[in-house]
């Protein structure tokens, strides 16, 4: 069984439970405190509001467990709010991040005339079937380092990357049908939990 934590501090937490725990022999948990990291071997970070999950992760002292938890080659999902947190650099903002992943971000400003659309397309590694890839004020990212792989962008527009433990979307596959996603996170999980 692989148990993966799913970051419960704010924002889509129950979208993602419910979609790792239909993926065979997956335990999804809530992750309330920082010590229920421990018996992770995955974790995401859900999308919500950047700057309210910011704050509570200070709080509820969340920052070094999760910085520690990449260390140990874990995988960690940020998906929206949480590809925000786990961004080295925030255009236009100076606070401290996570800082996980060697990208930059631009707040807000994918497909930056539409507040929230949908759209339909292949992310090659992850599926060859179209996928409904649903973006709410999504963060776009603006520049990538050399270790960190681009998945998918639409034409100049970067929205979902991967590096040797990280993985982070501008959309929200929690909010489509399709588990697919999810089960590409799994594999990357179990491919380093071995
Ligand atoms: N716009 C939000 C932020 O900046 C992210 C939106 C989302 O997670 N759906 O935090």
């Amino acid at each position: 069984e692989t148990k993966i934590g799913v970051l419960a501090l704010q924002g889509g937490v129950a979208e993602h439970l419910n979609h790792l725990n239909q993926i065979e022999n997956v335990r999804a948990v809530a992750v309330k405190k920082p010590e229920e990291l421990n018996s992770c071997l995955g974790l995401i970070i859900p999308g919500g509001e950047s700057t309210t999950m910011r704050k509570l992760i200070k709080d509820y002292d969340f920052k070094k467990a999760i910085k520690d938890f990449n260390q140990q080659q874990k995988v960690i999902w940020g998906s929206c709010a949480g590809l925000i947190l786990l961004a080295a650099e925030i255009e236009g903002e100076n606070e401290e991040q996570l800082a996980l992943l060697d990208i930059k971000v631009k707040r807000n400003a994918f497909g930056s005339q539409l507040d929230s659309f949908i759209e339909k397309d292949i992310i090659p590694k992850v599926s060859t079937d179209p996928q409904e890839l649903v973006f709410i004020r999504a963060p776009l990212i603006t520049e990538v380092a050399e270790n960190v792989e681009i998945l998918y962008q639409k034409e100049d527009q970067i929205a979902a990357v991967e590096s040797e433990y990280i993985i982070a979307t501008s959309f929200h596959p929690e909010l489509t049908d399709s588990t697919i996603f999810h089960q590409y996170f799994i594999e990357k999980v179990k491919s380093l939990s071995n």
